[in-house]
């Protein structure tokens, strides 16, 4: 899906950025205004678009409490229903591959693809695929994928990264992408302007060739369904249906996460995703397969079930919720740190808050602690999450094992942790916090903004405190405490 809407802007703007920590990546990202500008419009437009859809529905909370239930019940029971899964699709004559990583899930859908003699394939929309690097691993295969989503396909032909789940084009606007058209779409109108109807149909007219010609589909999918061995996907522009429907093979792509026990789980799911997602009320595409038919779409199914750290982060209780994520991107839509750095600054296939909690469980919070970083914890992710993820107190637990990790590698504690160790000590005691609270007062007393150049400065504090001030101004105390206030009154 895109947003072909956005104004006009110099030809540059929002350009790759590369996978900087993220307070650095951020840095960079706020300082570009015209990004700023694309990403507050087009997450505005979404967001209202879904909160007018979500007021419709009287019983929205108790979707979102089934949603959840029926996630965790999969997650408890993983192991049975995917073995169902299996069982099911090679019954109806689709065979099923396991890849434990990514390396694994990319050596066999690219093998298969080979097997066919097939050098070109077209993709539909798939975070699985973005998340293992198919595309790379196909082109030094010599195989050249087609993505075929409106706005994957600008991201393909620009060279880019996707800065959105389901906007993976947000960060570009209109003028961006006729010029992209222009440069890279083989057969393009040398007159195209940058009206969004013209954009479109320039994309379709290029894409209707891939569709005819392709022997090959790849594809992701929103959900499996584990009695029936039915797969779906979801979408807007018809796309997916061409791929899903006139190539002689199909691969799918899927994480093992994305099951639900029966066909009847989707009447929650199908009222809540539309509706967090693009803000509609039905997705205009909603294609279901089931094995294969004779004489009737693809005659070879290949389903591709994904690990890649997943296994982990159920292991972990308070993590696990996370993988009840249906990709919808609403709390990418609602969050003010998304909204001001946008994607790419997440240096993460999933960026946002969940790409917040999700990233660091499946690469490991090692390889990505800044991620738990990324927020203000205002809380409105999980307002909107369709499937009450509490990403807040998820990323206060990944916030935990990030610094018990740091704490692990030092002999003495860090003077983080040292701070952190003496702010308890003096909460835990009356008198103690009391006395803290009237040396805070003196402290304003001494005037803490002299330490600044001006009185109009930000107030910094000496190192190595001067780490928290240096992005953060550092609060007045109030003239009168709580507690004094309290016994005067
Ligand atoms: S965490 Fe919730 S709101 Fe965010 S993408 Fe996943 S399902 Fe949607």
């Amino acid at each position: 899906m895109t947003y072909l809407g956005m104004p006009t802007a110099p030809a540059g703007v929002g350009q790759l950025r590369g996978a900087e920590p993220f307070p650095a990546a951020a840095e960079t990202a706020l300082a570009n205004g015209q990004l700023r500008r694309n990403l507050a419009n087009a997450t505005g437009t979404i967001r209202a678009k879904r909160a007018a859809v979500v007021s419709e529905v009287p019983d929205w909370q108790e979707l979102r409490a089934a949603a959840a239930a029926i996630k965790d019940d999969v997650l408890a029971n993983l192991d049975g229903y995917l073995t169902q899964l299996e069982a099911r699709v090679i019954e109806r004559g689709g065979v099923v591959h396991w890849a434990r990583d990514a390396s694994e899930a990319n050596r066999i859908v690219t093998e298969l693809v080979a097997a066919t003699g097939s050098r070109e394939v077209v993709k539909v929309k798939s975070m699985a695929t973005q998340e293992i690097g198919l595309n790379q691993a196909l082109e030094e295969a010599g195989i050249q994928a087609f993505e075929t989503d409106l706005a994957e396909l600008i991201v393909q032909l620009g060279d880019d990264r996707p800065s959105h789940i389901l906007v993976p084009a947000i960060h570009r606007n209109r003028t961006e992408i006729r010029d992209i058209f222009l440069a890279e779409m083989a057969g393009v109108q040398p007159g195209l302007t940058d009206d969004p109807a013209a954009l479109a149909e320039a994309a379709r007219t290029y894409l209707r060739q891939k569709f005819l010609s392709a022997r090959v589909a790849i594809s992701g999918a929103n959900f499996a369904i584990a009695d029936t061995g039915t797969l779906m996907v979801v979408e807007s522009e018809g796309n997916g249906r061409m791929c899903l429907t006139l190539p002689q093979t199909l691969i799918t792509v899927m994480g093992i996460e994305k099951l639900l026990p029966g066909f009847a789980d989707l009447e929650v799911f199908l009222q809540l995703l539309p509706r967090s997602s693009t803000g509609e009320r039905m997705n205009p595409y909603t294609s279901m397969w089931t094995g294969v038919h004779p004489g009737d779409g693809p005659s070879e199914f290949h389903l591709v079930l994904l690990d890649n750290g997943r296994t982990a982060t159920l292991a972990d209780e308070r993590g696990r919720a996370a993988l009840r994520c249906i990709r919808c991107s609403a709390c990418l839509n609602v969050c003010p740190v998304y909204e001001r750095t946008g994607g790419h600054a997440y240096g993460s296939v999933y960026p946002g808050p969940i790409g917040a909690v999700l990233s660091p469980q499946l690469t490991g919070v090692a390889d990505n602690p800044s991620l738990p970083f990324a927020s203000t914890l205002c809380g409105a992710c999980y307002d909107v999450c369709p499937v009450a993820i509490d990403i807040p107190s998820m990323l206060v637990h990944l916030r935990g094992r990030v610094n018990e990790d740091k704490a692990a590698g030092h002999r003495l504690p860090t003077p983080e942790a040292a701070g952190m160790a003496a702010a308890s000590w003096a909460m835990r005691g009356r008198r103690r916090w009391t006395w803290l609270l009237r040396a805070a007062r003196l402290g304003r007393w001494a005037r803490l903004d002299r330490l600044s150049k001006s009185r109009t400065a930000r107030r910094l504090l000496p190192p190595p405190l001067s780490s928290w001030t240096r992005s953060r101004d550092l609060p007045e105390p109030p003239a009168q405490t709580f507690r004094d206030w309290w016994a005067e009154q």
